[in-house]
């Protein structure tokens, strides 16, 4: 059955504007382009993973409004390839030009306590949490949630900072100190079997696809494996992906969204946070589905029909982080079956994500923990370095 377009959809050589000037927005800009768009991005860095390969740029702060107004103008549709733009500057630019997803969804995803806020009104399960903004609020959720839990900033966090682990009383004040700015969230310590993360795409006619669930391992707070499908059992992958559309759906989604999720010992799903913008753990996709995250990110900001998100291997995708690993490109260049994407970053600093690799099976073929590290060739020796 064929998809119509939209009246509303972007004609080909309309401009995508992406705010934000890293690998994502690179990968979006590359999707654009294969479908006829050209990709406008905004950034702080001339020579960053995305304006390396877009038609053109805007050079400013995100909270610039002289910068975000030449932007906007120069463009069709805004997207993000990050959440952190001001409150004032998501404003400036709904007013010139539709921002997809919204800015409503930019603001709930910003901010832990208006996310749990959200997620918890619209019945998704999370793992128990509180709002901190005194250390009287900290001992009394010491006491609901009970020893250990974990203290997060509220904006700002991502890749396992800005958070502290209160293992006993005496961490609090310490840990309620250092972490700013303030208020804080308080929550509950989830004893995960797995983390697992979801895809979910929802077009302009409110049409919702998810992509595979996906199993992710972290490395020193940073991802460093993605396995899909995700090793878990179909009941899980299903509740998954139900609560991922329900997201999509409760947001008025349009666009693309990752949910990072739980899946605790007894296969129950809570959602630990949502990133309304292309994944890392979605990079997978773009060697194991013929319309990848970026593909369908760029279909939906601009209108076009969604295919379903099908996937025709299994993968694994591995991040390529820092030095050491980029020590490894040579080698990894030259491993049959490994699919690099560099992301064009000069400086490989220490935890700095440089690229990633894929490595693709037959469908049901993902391998075991030693076949996943035999497939990853020269990558395999570097798994028990620190990175
Ligand atoms: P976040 O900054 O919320 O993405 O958290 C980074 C990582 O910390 C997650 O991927 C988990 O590995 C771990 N983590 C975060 N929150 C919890 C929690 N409530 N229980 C257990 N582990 C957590």
């Amino acid at each position: 059955m064929s998809m119509p377009v939209s009246p509303a959809a972007l004609p080909p050589g309309a401009v995508l504007g992406i705010v934000g000037g890293g690998q994502l927005g690179r990968m979006s800009a590359v999707a654009a382009a294969r479908l006829g768009y050209r990709a406008h991005i905004l950034t702080d860095e001339p020579d960053g993973p995305a304006a390396q390969v877009a038609h053109a740029v805007t050079i400013g702060a995100y909270d610039d409004p002289d910068a975000l107004r030449r932007f906007a103008m120069a463009v069709d549709v805004v997207t993000f390839e990050f959440e952190n733009v001001s409150a004032d500057g998501l404003e400036l630019l709904a007013a010139l030009r539709p921002v997809r997803p919204s800015g409503h969804i930019l603001r709930i995803s910003q901010d832990r306590v208006a996310e749990k806020r959200f997620l918890t009104e619209a019945g998704i399960p999370v793992a128990p949490w509180r709002e901190i903004r005194s250390l009287d609020d900290l001992s009394s959720a010491r006491t609901e949630l009970g020893l250990p839990f974990i203290l997060k900033t509220t904006r700002l966090g991502y890749d396992g900072k800005g958070q502290s682990r209160i293992h006993r009383d005496a961490d609090m004040p310490a840990a309620f100190d250092s972490l700013a700015p303030h208020p804080l969230v308080a929550e509950g310590m989830v004893d995960f079997a797995c983390e697992v993360s979801v895809m979910v795409a929802r077009g302009l006619d409110g049409t919702a696809v998810t992509f595979d669930v996906t199993e992710n391992r972290h490395r020193n707070g940073i991802l460093d494996l993605s396995l899909a499908p995700a090793r878990v059992p179909e009941t899980v992958r299903d509740d998954a992906r139900a609560i991922a559309l329900r997201i999509a759906t409760a947001l008025d989604l349009v666009g693309l969204l990752g949910v990072e999720m739980f899946v605790d010992r007894n296969g129950q799903v809570l959602v630990n946070e949502i990133a309304p913008r292309p994944h890392n753990s979605g990079h997978w996709t773009m060697d194991a589905c013929p319309v990848d995250q970026f593909a369908m990110h760029v279909r939906a900001v601009a209108g076009l029909p969604l295919p379903p998100a099908v996937r025709h291997s299994d993968a694994v995708m591995k991040n390529l982080v820092g030095p050491d690993d980029m020590a490894l490109w040579p080698a990894i260049l030259a491993t049959p079956g490994l699919l690099p994407h560099h992301y064009g970053k000069t400086e490989a600093r220490p935890g700095r994500k440089m690229g990633h690799v894929n490595v693709l099976f037959p469908p049901g073929a993902l391998p075991g923990e030693f076949g996943v590290d035999a497939a990853l060739g020269p990558l395999a020796e570097d798994r028990g370095k620190p990175a």
